[in-house]
C-alpha cells in the first residue's frame, strides 16, 4: 500500500463531507468507517494525487479492488466505472427509496460490480434513512 501524506489525505476526507463518494453513506457509519484509494490503480497508471484519490467505504472499495472498468449488464461493453473526481454522482444514479438505481452505462457497472443494491446494503440503507442518516451530503 502506498503512502498517503497526511496533509493529502485530511484533503480528499474534508472535501467529501465524510461520505463514501460511491454508495454516499456516512464513512462513520460503518466499520472499518473508511478507506482512501486510487480510482485509478497504481497499477493501471494512476498516481497518488488529489485528482485520483476517493473516500470510500470499506464495502465499496472491497468490491471495486483495482478495477477501473467492467462488463455493463445490460450492454455486455467494457464500460469505465462511475469516476467521483470527474463525474457528477447526481448524472449516473439516483436513488428510489434506499435503492441505488444507476442511471447511464458507467452507473451501471459500478452499481453492478460494487453491489449497491445486495439487500443488506438497501436494509442498512432503509434503516439510516429512518434514523435521518442517509443520504450523506457531500461537501461542495
Ligand atoms: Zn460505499
Amino acid at each position: 500500500m502506498t503512502y498517503i501524506p497526511t496533509e493529502l489525505r485530511r484533503l480528499v476526507v474534508e472535501r467529501t463531507g465524510g461520505c463514501c463518494e460511491y454508495c454516499r453513506i456516512q464513512i462513520t457509519d460503518r466499520l472499518p468507517p473508511f478507506e482512501i484509494d486510487h480510482i485509478i490503480a497504481e497499477k493501471h497508471g494512476g498516481h497518488t494525487t488529489a485528482g485520483n484519490l476517493w473516500v470510500t467505504c470499506y464495502r465499496c472499495n472491497g468490491f471495486k479492488g483495482s478495477d477501473i472498468a467492467s462488463a455493463d449488464p445490460e450492454t455486455e461493453r467494457a464500460t469505465f466505472l462511475f469516476h467521483p473526481r470527474k463525474q457528477r454522482w447526481d448524472d449516473h444514479f439516483r436513488l428510489v427509496g434506499a435503492v441505488i438505481e444507476p442511471l447511464s452505462p458507467e452507473g451501471r457497472v459500478t452499481a453492478s460490480l460494487l453491489r449497491f443494491n445486495a439487500l443488506i446494503h438497501v436494509a442498512q440503507r432503509e434503516a439510516l434513512i429512518k434514523e435521518g442518516r442517509y443520504p450523506c451530503q457531500p461537501a461542495g
